[in-house]
């Protein structure tokens, strides 16, 4: 099994995210460009090394919201960091805990969720000494238990490899989520989605069936051989996925046969179907969640 898994870039607007995005992706990366109105339209850059898949996501600007769209784009933000495996909180030395980092540091999972969050101190070529960085990340520990923090010069490309690594580290075992190539149509996929989600309804008991969420990841088809489906079934507790799991992952199996089939149908042609389980905390009182589900327009 490899590792994969989702990284929320957060940080106030010019600190070097973007630069230190470009810095990991180099040649290698497959940039998905996703429609907007969709969880995936926050994807910025996917990295696959092996058998190892990091999925960078650009976070919104996290800011006090003076209006609507403020409060969907914080919304959004706060979903994104609350659905990624590790936050990588990005700074510049000279700006650090102004008030614009004092809102990202509220906003940050509590402790006791066991997100990796990692404190990016970028620009490290800013500072006159390197023994300027000691009180920054002094401050940054006193402030929250952060796994790590790690001094980085984008711009140079300094220590990104380091700071690669330390990801690498945290990701969580899994398959890899996204293959380099899709095709999406809208239809066959809304289709698809339903088709799922039917069999957890049909499958799934207690309060389940109504905390599921459907969304398709990436469909990919080559010339030969089968479609490729990636789809993620989302729910709302960590119980609710060791329902829909299953013992030693029998009700996955059963879900994914059975929805397989029925794709097979419909589209006519082979399938390769990847299922994955996620919790999403509250998904459905969270407007952004909603409509990234496709549930409101
Ligand atoms: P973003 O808004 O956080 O995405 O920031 P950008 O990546 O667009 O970078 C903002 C500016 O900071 C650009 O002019 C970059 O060239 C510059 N920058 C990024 N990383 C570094 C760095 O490590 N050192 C220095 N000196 N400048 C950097
Ligand atoms: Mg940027």
């Amino acid at each position: 099994m490899g590792k994969s898994g989702f990284v929320a870039i957060s940080g106030q607007p010019n600190v070097g995210k973007s630069t230190m995005l470009n810095g990991f992706l180099k040649e290698k990366v497959a940039i998905i460009s996703k429609k907007p109105e969709t969880t995936r339209d926050n994807i910025r850059g996917v990295l696959t090394e092996n058998a190892c898949q990091i999925i960078f996501v650009d976070t919104p600007g996290i800011h006090k919201p003076h209006d609507l769209l403020g409060k969907i784009m914080l919304t959004r933000a706060q979903s994104t960091l609350m659905e990624s495996d590790i936050i990588l909180f990005v700074t510049d030395p000279r700006s650090a805990f102004n008030k614009d980092d004092e809102n990202i540091f509220n906003r940050l999972p509590k402790p006791e969720e066991n997100k990796k969050v990692i404190f990016v101190i970028n620009k490290a070529d800013k500072l006159k000494e390197k023994k300027r960085l000691l009180p920054l990340i002094k401050k940054a520990k006193s402030l929250y238990p952060f796994n790590e923090i790690v001094p980085i010069c984008a711009l140079k490309q300094n220590d990104l490899d380091e700071l690669l690594e330390v990801i690498k580290s945290y990701l969580p075992e899994g398959p890899l989520l996204y293959p380099e190539d899709q095709l999406t149509d809208k239809t066959n996929e809304f289709m698809i989605q339903e088709i799922i989600r039917e069999k957890v309804l049909t499958e799934t008991y207690e309060e389940v069936p109504h905390s599921v969420a459907v969304v398709i990841d990436e469909i990919t088809d080559s010339a030969k051989g089968p479609l490729k489906i990636y789809a993620t079934i989302f729910v709302e507790r960590t119980s609710q996925k060791a329902i829909v799991i299953g013992k030693d992952g029998s009700m996955m199996k059963k879900i994914g046969e059975t929805a397989r089939i029925d794709i097979e149908k419909l589209l006519e042609r082979g399938v390769y179907l990847n299922l994955w389980v996620k919790v999403y905390k509250k998904w459905k009182e969270n407007p952004s969640a909603l409509r990234e589900m496709g549930y409101s327009d």
